[in-house]
């Protein structure tokens, strides 16, 4: 008899923002999963990595130098990252990299479309007009057909950063699901007083990144809280980045891993997780979109209200 796994599921997903983390990240995250029996999500930017451009951000943003020096972003990303689409032209991220791209889906993994620009999206969606709306998720859908001979099932708006235009394109796709969006469980996004198909899955837990700006000084001990917290709550998701436990963080989730088996958490694509809530049988919640802060992290991001 199948679907009787036992223990408490946490989704897992897995963002890739830049060329560096596509093309040493991923590879890295792919043999931790593999090593620890885990599958995950993988949201992958598809096009220009533009990261230099968020230096440009430091004479914009309060507080930004202090992050990426709590972060140690210069050593996570390196200076050929900061670079990136300022002084030196733009990588492109999955499309230069199409054989990690696949081995991820081959590993047994889910693959999704993260953003064509990632950049651009994080930093200008309010500003960009309907058309940039659509090409920007329309060239990200066919540069992933385009690897994988076949559409994408789930996006996820960089950032958490969505709004009501890029719910409706999505909504186009018939997508399984989307995961464009910070909140507490999976439910159905209401646009113009109408409930979508296509549900969000929003990732619950705080990023390491927000965590080391803001509550934990030490990887260890935040991914040590993230125990409790994936198992107390309900539909717990956990977003990891290619650049950080791919990279300098790769142990402290190798660590994280082992002990969440051993306590009978089991880390789940998120389509998987969504289809552990449906066979709950309760339908799932249905929620207006708004826009919230949070802890350690610039700027709103995109929940449900209420
Ligand atoms: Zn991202």
């Amino acid at each position: 008899m199948t679907g009787m796994a036992t223990g408490k599921v946490l989704g897992l997903r897995i963002d890739v923002d830049t060329h560096d983390g596509m093309k040493s990240g991923v590879p890295v995250l792919l043999d931790v999963f593999r090593e620890s029996g885990v599958k995950g999500t993988f949201y992958l930017s598809m096009g220009p990595d533009n990261s230099g451009k968020a230096i440009f951000n430091v004479l914009r943003r309060p507080g930004f130098l202090g992050k990426m020096r709590r972060t140690g972003a210069a050593r996570v990303y390196g200076l050929r990252t900061l670079l990136s689409g300022t002084l030196l032209p733009a990588r492109m991220i999955a499309v230069a990299l199409p054989d990690i791209a696949r081995r991820i889906v081959a590993e047994g993994h889910e693959a999704g479309v993260h953003a064509w620009d990632h950049r651009r999206w994080q930093d200008k969606l309010p500003r960009l007009s309907d058309n940039e709306v659509a090409s920007q998720l329309g060239r990200a859908r066919r540069a992933f057909i385009e690897i994988f001979k076949a559409p994408p099932r789930t996006f996820a708006a960089p950032a958490w950063f969505g709004d009501e235009r890029s719910l409706q394109i999505e909504e186009w796709y018939e997508l399984e699901y989307a995961s464009d969006c910070r909140g507490s469980e999976p439910f159905l996004p209401v646009i113009g007083g109408k409930a979508l198909a296509t549900p969000q899955v929003p990732a619950t837990l705080p990023t390491l990144d927000e965590a080391l700006g803001d509550t934990h000084t030490e990887a260890r001990a935040f991914f040590d809280s993230m125990l409790d917290a994936a198992t107390s709550a309900a539909w717990p998701v956990l977003t990891v980045h290619a650049e950080l436990e791919g990279g300098p963080y790769a142990a402290d989730l190798r660590w994280f891993l082992e002990r969440a088996r051993e306590r009978g958490t089991r880390p789940v694509p998120l389509g998987e997780l969504l289809k552990a809530r449906r066979a709950t049988g309760n339908p799932l919640p249905q929620r207006a979109m708004g826009y919230g802060a949070v802890p350690g992290r610039h700027g709103t991001v995109f929940m449900p209200q209420g």
